[in-house]
Protein backbone atom coordinates (compact mmCIF):
# COMPACT_ATOMS: atom_id res chain seq x y z
CA UNK A 1 0.00 0.00 0.00
CA UNK A 2 1.41 3.37 -0.84
CA UNK A 3 1.12 6.76 0.92
CA UNK A 4 -0.90 9.30 -0.69
CA UNK A 5 0.90 11.17 -3.36
CA UNK A 6 0.32 14.56 -1.83
CA UNK A 7 2.80 14.73 0.64
CA UNK A 8 6.64 13.01 1.14
CA UNK A 9 6.39 10.47 3.58
CA UNK A 10 9.60 8.59 4.95
CA UNK A 11 8.85 5.41 6.97
CA UNK A 12 11.47 4.26 9.85
CA UNK A 13 11.42 1.35 11.79
CA UNK A 14 12.89 1.68 15.75
CA UNK A 15 15.91 -0.60 16.21
CA UNK A 16 16.29 -0.32 19.63
CA UNK A 17 12.56 -1.14 20.72
CA UNK A 18 12.08 -0.13 24.29
CA UNK A 19 9.24 -2.10 24.99
CA UNK A 20 8.71 -5.80 25.94
CA UNK A 21 8.87 -7.90 22.73
CA UNK A 22 5.73 -9.53 23.83
CA UNK A 23 3.87 -6.81 22.27
CA UNK A 24 5.84 -6.96 18.97
CA UNK A 25 4.51 -10.47 18.76
CA UNK A 26 1.33 -9.30 19.70
CA UNK A 27 0.90 -6.75 17.18
CA UNK A 28 2.91 -9.01 14.52
CA UNK A 29 0.44 -11.56 15.29
CA UNK A 30 -2.78 -9.57 13.95
CA UNK A 31 -3.41 -10.14 10.40
CA UNK A 32 -4.05 -6.71 7.88
CA UNK A 33 -7.81 -7.19 7.69
CA UNK A 34 -9.55 -6.80 4.95
CA UNK A 35 -12.51 -4.16 4.71
CA UNK A 36 -15.19 -7.22 4.37
CA UNK A 37 -14.10 -8.71 7.59
CA UNK A 38 -13.55 -5.10 9.33
CA UNK A 39 -17.43 -4.12 8.12
CA UNK A 40 -18.33 -7.23 9.99
CA UNK A 41 -16.58 -6.48 12.98
CA UNK A 42 -18.90 -5.59 16.09
CA UNK A 43 -16.31 -3.26 17.36
CA UNK A 44 -17.23 -1.01 14.05
CA UNK A 45 -18.92 1.84 15.71
CA UNK A 46 -16.00 2.03 18.17
CA UNK A 47 -13.20 1.86 15.37
CA UNK A 48 -15.17 4.69 13.22
CA UNK A 49 -15.61 6.73 16.44
CA UNK A 50 -11.77 5.92 17.60
CA UNK A 51 -11.05 7.27 13.85
CA UNK A 52 -13.51 10.73 14.27
CA UNK A 53 -11.77 10.78 17.42
CA UNK A 54 -7.71 10.88 15.89
CA UNK A 55 -8.86 13.38 13.24
CA UNK A 56 -10.69 15.91 15.16
CA UNK A 57 -7.67 15.63 17.08
CA UNK A 58 -4.74 15.86 14.38
CA UNK A 59 -6.78 18.57 12.68
CA UNK A 60 -6.35 20.76 16.03
CA UNK A 61 -3.04 20.89 15.19
CA UNK A 62 -1.61 20.04 12.10
CA UNK A 63 -1.29 22.79 9.74
CA UNK A 64 0.20 22.69 5.85
CA UNK A 65 3.70 21.94 5.43
CA UNK A 66 4.25 20.35 9.06
CA UNK A 67 6.38 17.59 9.57
CA UNK A 68 5.26 14.65 11.84
CA UNK A 69 6.50 11.81 13.74
CA UNK A 70 4.15 8.72 14.41
CA UNK A 71 5.43 6.63 17.55
CA UNK A 72 3.72 3.56 17.36
CA UNK A 73 2.42 3.93 13.70
CA UNK A 74 1.43 0.20 13.62
CA UNK A 75 -0.27 -0.73 9.69
CA UNK A 76 -0.42 3.78 8.71
CA UNK A 77 -3.86 3.64 9.30
CA UNK A 78 -3.59 7.46 10.52
CA UNK A 79 -1.51 8.39 7.28
CA UNK A 80 -4.83 9.38 5.11
CA UNK A 81 -5.54 11.92 8.23
CA UNK A 82 -1.83 13.45 7.64
CA UNK A 83 -2.32 13.56 4.33
CA UNK A 84 -5.59 15.49 4.16
CA UNK A 85 -3.53 18.52 5.92
CA UNK A 86 -0.81 18.09 3.37
CA UNK A 87 2.41 17.88 5.82
CA UNK A 88 5.43 17.78 4.15
CA UNK A 89 7.39 14.96 5.90
CA UNK A 90 6.05 11.85 8.09
CA UNK A 91 7.95 9.38 9.88
CA UNK A 92 6.30 6.41 11.23
CA UNK A 93 8.34 3.97 14.10
CA UNK A 94 6.95 0.45 15.49
CA UNK A 95 8.58 -2.45 16.81
CA UNK A 96 6.22 -4.43 15.37
CA UNK A 97 7.84 -5.56 11.95
CA UNK A 98 4.87 -6.76 10.32
CA UNK A 99 3.38 -3.41 11.12
CA UNK A 100 3.25 -0.55 8.03
CA UNK A 101 5.98 -1.91 5.73
CA UNK A 102 8.66 0.23 6.49
CA UNK A 103 12.34 0.74 5.54
CA UNK A 104 14.41 -0.14 8.35
CA UNK A 105 16.00 3.07 8.81
CA UNK A 106 17.11 4.63 12.37
CA UNK A 107 15.33 8.00 12.35
CA UNK A 108 17.99 10.89 11.85
CA UNK A 109 19.17 12.40 15.37
CA UNK A 110 18.55 15.05 13.95
CA UNK A 111 14.89 14.69 12.56
CA UNK A 112 12.69 17.52 13.84
CA UNK A 113 9.19 17.49 13.73
CA UNK A 114 6.18 19.90 14.57
CA UNK A 115 3.95 17.14 15.82
CA UNK A 116 4.90 13.97 17.58
CA UNK A 117 1.99 11.54 17.58
CA UNK A 118 1.46 8.66 20.04
CA UNK A 119 -2.18 7.08 18.80
CA UNK A 120 -2.94 4.55 21.20
CA UNK A 121 0.72 3.48 22.29
CA UNK A 122 2.18 5.11 25.38
CA UNK A 123 0.71 2.46 27.92
CA UNK A 124 2.96 0.02 26.85
CA UNK A 125 5.95 2.48 27.77
CA UNK A 126 4.39 2.66 31.82
CA UNK A 127 5.97 -0.57 32.13
CA UNK A 128 9.06 0.77 33.97
CA UNK A 129 10.57 4.57 34.66
CA UNK A 130 13.05 4.12 32.05
CA UNK A 131 10.85 3.41 29.31
CA UNK A 132 8.73 6.36 30.18
CA UNK A 133 11.68 8.40 30.20
CA UNK A 134 12.94 7.05 26.85
CA UNK A 135 9.77 8.17 25.56
CA UNK A 136 9.35 11.52 26.64
CA UNK A 137 13.22 11.86 25.53
CA UNK A 138 12.61 10.83 22.09
CA UNK A 139 9.89 13.26 22.39
CA UNK A 140 11.34 16.50 23.14
CA UNK A 141 14.90 15.59 21.26
CA UNK A 142 12.58 15.27 18.06
CA UNK A 143 10.03 17.87 18.80
CA UNK A 144 10.49 21.82 17.84
CA UNK A 145 9.87 24.50 20.38
CA UNK A 146 7.02 25.51 20.27
CA UNK A 147 5.67 22.14 18.80
CA UNK A 148 2.58 19.53 20.42
CA UNK A 149 3.03 15.62 21.11
CA UNK A 150 -0.57 14.55 20.84
CA UNK A 151 -2.06 11.24 21.27
CA UNK A 152 -4.76 8.70 22.61
CA UNK A 153 -4.47 5.95 25.50
CA UNK A 154 -6.02 4.27 28.37
CA UNK A 155 -7.77 6.51 31.24
CA UNK A 156 -6.34 5.07 34.30
CA UNK A 157 -8.65 7.31 36.34
CA UNK A 158 -11.51 5.47 34.63
CA UNK A 159 -10.11 1.77 34.98
CA UNK A 160 -9.50 2.46 38.68
CA UNK A 161 -12.55 3.54 39.31
CA UNK A 162 -14.14 0.53 37.47
CA UNK A 163 -11.85 -1.70 39.18
CA UNK A 164 -13.29 -0.17 42.48
CA UNK A 165 -17.20 0.14 41.84
CA UNK A 166 -17.19 -3.58 40.36
CA UNK A 167 -15.12 -5.32 43.77
CA UNK A 168 -13.01 -6.93 41.10
CA UNK A 169 -9.70 -6.74 39.40
CA UNK A 170 -11.66 -8.19 36.28
CA UNK A 171 -14.58 -6.79 34.28
CA UNK A 172 -15.89 -5.57 31.20
CA UNK A 173 -18.89 -6.06 28.51
CA UNK A 174 -19.24 -7.63 25.58
CA UNK A 175 -16.46 -5.99 23.53
CA UNK A 176 -13.92 -5.84 25.97
CA UNK A 177 -12.47 -7.39 29.03
CA UNK A 178 -9.98 -6.02 31.53
CA UNK A 179 -7.81 -8.03 33.91
CA UNK A 180 -5.65 -6.14 36.49
CA UNK A 181 -2.26 -7.93 37.63
CA UNK A 182 -3.25 -9.34 41.18
CA UNK A 183 0.25 -9.13 42.18
CA UNK A 184 0.45 -5.12 41.16
CA UNK A 185 2.43 -2.86 43.06
CA UNK A 186 2.12 0.52 44.36
CA UNK A 187 4.52 2.43 42.08
CA UNK A 188 2.96 4.42 39.61
CA UNK A 189 5.22 2.29 37.51
CA UNK A 190 4.17 -1.36 35.77
CA UNK A 191 0.29 -1.31 36.75
CA UNK A 192 -0.27 -4.34 34.35
CA UNK A 193 -3.71 -4.66 33.47
CA UNK A 194 -4.52 -7.30 30.18
CA UNK A 195 -7.13 -6.26 27.66
CA UNK A 196 -9.09 -7.99 25.60
CA UNK A 197 -11.11 -5.86 22.80
CA UNK A 198 -13.38 -8.39 20.48
CA UNK A 199 -12.04 -8.20 16.98
CA UNK A 200 -9.02 -5.98 17.97
CA UNK A 201 -6.94 -6.98 20.50
CA UNK A 202 -6.52 -10.33 22.73
CA UNK A 203 -4.56 -10.77 25.94
CA UNK A 204 -2.01 -8.07 25.41
CA UNK A 205 -0.42 -6.99 28.81
CA UNK A 206 -0.41 -2.74 29.21
CA UNK A 207 0.50 -0.68 32.03
CA UNK A 208 -1.73 1.94 33.68
CA UNK A 209 -0.36 5.23 32.85
CA UNK A 210 -0.43 7.41 35.91
CA UNK A 211 -1.10 10.44 34.82
CA UNK A 212 0.72 12.73 37.31
CA UNK A 213 3.61 10.90 37.04
CA UNK A 214 3.41 11.53 33.19
CA UNK A 215 2.98 15.29 33.50
CA UNK A 216 5.67 15.15 36.62
CA UNK A 217 8.39 13.29 34.40
CA UNK A 218 7.57 15.57 31.03
CA UNK A 219 7.41 19.01 32.48
CA UNK A 220 11.43 18.02 33.37
CA UNK A 221 11.61 17.30 29.38
CA UNK A 222 9.98 20.46 28.94
CA UNK A 223 6.51 19.37 27.49
CA UNK A 224 3.80 20.73 29.43
CA UNK A 225 0.70 19.13 29.66
CA UNK A 226 -2.18 21.52 28.13
CA UNK A 227 -4.91 19.02 27.70
CA UNK A 228 -6.18 15.68 28.33
CA UNK A 229 -9.68 15.06 28.58
CA UNK A 230 -11.87 11.71 28.25
CA UNK A 231 -13.10 10.36 24.42
CA UNK A 232 -17.01 11.01 25.68
CA UNK A 233 -16.06 14.83 26.76
CA UNK A 234 -13.75 14.97 24.18
CA UNK A 235 -16.58 14.21 21.31
CA UNK A 236 -19.53 16.69 23.30
CA UNK A 237 -16.93 19.68 22.85
CA UNK A 238 -16.51 18.85 19.16
CA UNK A 239 -19.52 17.50 17.98
CA UNK A 240 -21.18 21.07 17.74
CA UNK A 241 -18.31 22.76 15.57
CA UNK A 242 -19.19 22.21 12.03
CA UNK A 243 -16.18 21.04 10.47
CA UNK A 244 -16.32 18.47 13.09
CA UNK A 245 -19.61 17.39 12.72
CA UNK A 246 -19.66 17.17 8.91
CA UNK A 247 -16.42 14.74 9.37
CA UNK A 248 -18.48 12.99 11.61
CA UNK A 249 -21.23 11.98 9.19
CA UNK A 250 -18.59 11.41 6.20
CA UNK A 251 -16.82 9.00 8.44
CA UNK A 252 -20.25 7.38 8.81
CA UNK A 253 -19.80 6.74 12.55
CA UNK A 254 -23.54 6.63 12.95
CA UNK A 255 -25.95 6.43 10.81
CA UNK A 256 -29.28 8.32 10.58
CA UNK A 257 -30.99 6.69 13.35
CA UNK A 258 -27.55 6.96 15.41
CA UNK A 259 -27.44 2.81 16.10
CA UNK A 260 -24.22 2.40 15.18
CA UNK A 261 -22.26 2.49 18.41
CA UNK A 262 -23.74 0.09 20.49
CA UNK A 263 -24.05 0.60 24.62
CA UNK A 264 -21.19 -1.65 25.01
CA UNK A 265 -18.76 0.11 22.96
CA UNK A 266 -19.77 3.54 24.43
CA UNK A 267 -18.70 2.04 27.97
CA UNK A 268 -15.21 1.35 25.92
CA UNK A 269 -15.07 4.16 24.21
CA UNK A 270 -15.27 5.50 27.36
CA UNK A 271 -12.39 4.02 28.46
CA UNK A 272 -10.06 5.89 26.48
CA UNK A 273 -8.27 10.06 26.72
CA UNK A 274 -6.40 12.17 24.46
CA UNK A 275 -3.84 13.98 25.55
CA UNK A 276 -1.70 16.88 24.26
CA UNK A 277 1.36 18.45 25.52
CA UNK A 278 3.31 21.18 24.39
CA UNK A 279 7.12 21.94 24.25
CA UNK A 280 8.58 24.70 25.94
N1 LIG B 1 -1.07 4.11 16.23
C1 LIG B 1 -1.76 3.04 15.52
C2 LIG B 1 -3.25 3.32 15.48
O1 LIG B 1 -3.70 4.26 16.15
O2 LIG B 1 -3.97 2.61 14.76
C3 LIG B 1 -1.48 1.67 16.15
C4 LIG B 1 -1.97 1.50 17.56
S1 LIG B 1 -1.69 -0.11 18.24
C5 LIG B 1 -2.97 -0.21 19.42
C6 LIG B 1 -0.23 0.12 19.22
C7 LIG B 1 1.06 0.10 18.43
O3 LIG B 1 2.14 0.50 19.28
C8 LIG B 1 1.42 -1.30 17.89
O4 LIG B 1 1.61 -1.23 16.50
C9 LIG B 1 2.71 -1.65 18.64
O5 LIG B 1 3.60 -2.45 17.89
C10 LIG B 1 3.29 -0.25 18.91
N2 LIG B 1 4.27 -0.21 20.01
C11 LIG B 1 4.17 -0.70 21.25
N3 LIG B 1 5.29 -0.48 21.95
C12 LIG B 1 6.13 0.21 21.14
C13 LIG B 1 7.44 0.72 21.27
N4 LIG B 1 8.13 0.57 22.38
N5 LIG B 1 8.01 1.37 20.23
C14 LIG B 1 7.32 1.51 19.07
N6 LIG B 1 6.08 1.04 18.87
C15 LIG B 1 5.47 0.39 19.89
Amino acid sequence: RQPPSSFESQHRIETQPFSKNIVAKHYNAIPVVTKRSREVSVIFGLKRFNNWIKSVLIASYTKIGYKVLDLGCGKGGDLTKWSKHQISEYVGLDIAANSYPVNNVIAQKDFKAHIVSAQFSIHYAFDSEIRVRQLLSNVANHLYSGGHFIGTTLNAYWLAKKKESTKSCKFGNSVYSIEFNENNGSSPFGLEYTYNLIGAIQGCPEYLVHLPTFKKIAKEYGLNLILNMPFHEYYKQNINNQKYNTLFHVMNVVDAKNTRISDDEWEAIGMYMVFVFQKD
